[in-house]
């Protein structure tokens, strides 16, 4: 049967979504008594237009299941002006032809991190019956919660338990948003299996789906218990120190290294995530390969909410029922600044410390799913290569780290961040006065356009000026730039082969998700722990002698 995606279907804000269905069979000239299924794949807010007098409305794609060889003059019509296309095909998390039926064979697979790549990998391999243990070096939900409020009181970062590691990962203390840019067939059964633990239903086609850190709190356990049903077991404050290998070429690992001893395996899945610098050492120590990765660098910056909104709905009536206005703004490069843009948009949200280790400042921004609180923040961002930071893996790290320590010392040496107003930035004058931040450690007038990397003012200046024309106020005393945001993506990757995930020089090592260079958000790294177990599973998950070479597409 062939499903239709009906294109950008125009649905007034007071209307409900049951007439996108009757909108969509119009389309394609469909009966009700035709129809098979209909699902809306894809929905956003359009408010273009409306300082010229044009109504807010939402626009949406909807998915139509019609009769087998359905066919009407309308379809056709609406197939050539591009109004209709094929849907894309929608993908299994589970895999139906593996090389080898794993119940019962003791096959085994440790799985390094609890984070969305993990845990998806070791959803996939745990349903097919390979036995999955997951380890995490940081502690299980509740535990963590307590670890962080205790960082927020003493202001001393426990290494193992923090805002990056522990159950869920970095994505623990976010907004939880889950778009992707891509249209990926695993998409919406990742999507479902997080609406299966909680999540709401919207997030199967809200353009600027999220979930918000109270939703993902009450969801983690759901997903935990999901993993278990199926046999995963989990260590927590368990760390992986170390890798153990055969003298074999490509070199097989037999057993993770942990601090609660020895765990034999058949396959690694590494999902450390960007911030186990201390377990990237120890791995590339072991013969795992590592390259320099382009990165993103730049600041946090926090407005009043109703500065943005008032800059993205200003105008619309009925606003108010919009919920907190987001962003998402491109200065694009030119010839007197690299490009900039804004990142990880935080909609009534809050910074956080992002930080796993004493005497660093990295912030980031997250959210609870009402997006109640009085702040916008948003990192803006502009990209540091191995041309920036120098030859070697860690070059990029090093720098990572360089910043890091001057913020913090900057700050005051206790997770205060040095900020300054967007205005005095621009002007590269001093802030006198700042106003409130949502920041957990507060803030202290600093020099950011002197603490940053020249290249990175520049690019920052350029697209804060920019992103001041759309929406107005941006760029003003209202706005205030917040310590550093540095590890918005890793700054390394583990090469691996693209067909079979496994890592260059290794049998079975799947190193997956932020931490491995492949993914740089929840959704992305979900995606990739899962693709990269289903690859496993069709190699054989790490058999020996009947699954393929390394190098070898899995069959
Ligand atoms: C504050 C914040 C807000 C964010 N907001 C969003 C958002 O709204 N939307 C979005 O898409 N992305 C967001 N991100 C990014 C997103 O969280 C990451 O891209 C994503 O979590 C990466 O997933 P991962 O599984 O690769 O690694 P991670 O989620 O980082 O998980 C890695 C896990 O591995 C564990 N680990 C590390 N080393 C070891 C070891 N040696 N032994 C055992 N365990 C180990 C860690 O404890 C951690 O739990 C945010 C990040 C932060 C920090």
């Amino acid at each position: 049967m062939t499903t239709w995606r009906v294109l950008n279907l125009e649905q007034r804000l007071d209307e409900p979504d049951s007439v996108l269905r009757a909108r969509a069979c119009r389309e394609v000239g469909a009966e009700p008594e035709q129809l098979r299924g209909c699902r809306i794949a894809r929905k956003s807010l359009d408010v273009r237009g409306r300082r010229k007098g044009r109504a807010a409305r939402f626009v949406a794609h909807v998915d139509l299941e019609l009769s087998e060889g359905f066919r009407s003059e309308l379809l056709t019509r609406a197939e050539r002006s591009g109004r209709v296309q094929v849907a894309p095909v929608v993908g299994k998390l589970v895999v139906d032809d593996p090389a080898g039926d794993f119940r019962g064979r003791a096959r085994r697979a440790v799985v390094v991190g609890t984070g969305p790549a993990g845990v998806f990998a070791g959803l996939v391999l745990a349903r097919s019956g390979v036995q999955v243990d997951v380890i995490d070096r940081g502690a299980v939900l509740e535990e963590r919660g307590r670890d962080l409020v205790r960082f927020h009181r003493s202001r001393v970062p426990d290494p193992e338990s923090n805002l990056l590691f522990g159950e869920g990962g970095a994505g623990t203390y976010s907004d939880g948003k889950l778009y992707t840019r891509v249209d990926d067939p695993l998409e919406v059964p990742i999507l479902e299996e997080l609406v299966a633990c909680g999540a709401p239903p919207e997030i199967l086609y809200d353009a600027r789906a999220h979930i918000g850190t109270d939703k993902l709190h009450r969801l983690l356990p759901k997903l935990r218990a999901l993993l278990e049903e199926h046999g995963a077991r989990f260590h927590w404050r368990t760390r992986m120190d170390g890798i153990v290998t055969d003298d074999a070429s490509p070199k097989r690992i037999t057993a993770v290294r942990t601090t609660a001893g020895d765990m034999p395996c058949d396959v690694l899945v590494l999902a450390p995530g960007h911030s186990a610098r201390d377990t990237w050492a120890v791995l590339a120590e072991s013969g795992v390969p590592f390259a320099a990765r382009a990165f993103q660098l730049g600041v946090r910056v926090e407005h009043p909410q109703s500065l943005i909104d008032e800059g993205r709905y200003g105008g619309v009536p009925g606003a108010e029922a919009l919920g907190a206005a987001s962003y998402n703004l491109v200065s694009k490069a030119g010839h007197d600044a690299p490009g900039a843009h804004s990142f990880c948009m935080c909609p009534g949200g809050r910074i956080v410390a992002s930080v796993n280790e004493a005497g660093l400042l990295c912030t980031n921004g997250m959210s609870n799913s009402t997006h109640s609180s009085r702040y916008a923040n948003a990192a803006i961002v502009t990209t540091f290569g191995p041309r920036e930071f120098g030859e070697g893996a860690f070059a990029g790290l090093a720098l990572q780290r360089e910043l890091e320590q001057r913020f913090f010392e900057a700050g005051g040496s206790d997770y205060t961040a040095p900020a300054q107003r967007v205005d005095d930035f621009l002007a590269r004058r001093d802030t006198r006065e700042l106003e409130r931040t949502s920041y957990v450690f507060g803030m202290t007038p600093g020099r950011i356009d002197r603490l940053l990397p020249e290249r990175a003012r520049d690019a920052l200046s350029v697209a804060l000026a920019r992103f001041d024309r759309l929406i107005p106020g941006f760029g003003g005393e209202h706005g205030v730039l917040v310590g550093l945001e540095s590890r918005s993506s890793g700054p390394v990757r583990i090469p691996r082969d693209r067909q079979s995930f496994r890592a260059e020089g290794f049998w079975n090592l799947y190193p997956v998700g932020e931490g491995a260079g492949y993914a740089g958000g929840i959704m992305s790294a979900a995606l990739d722990g899962a693709r990269a177990a289903q690859a496993a599973l069709r190699m054989g998950v790490g058999l020996v002698g009947t699954g393929q070479a390394p190098g070898a597409r899995p069959s």
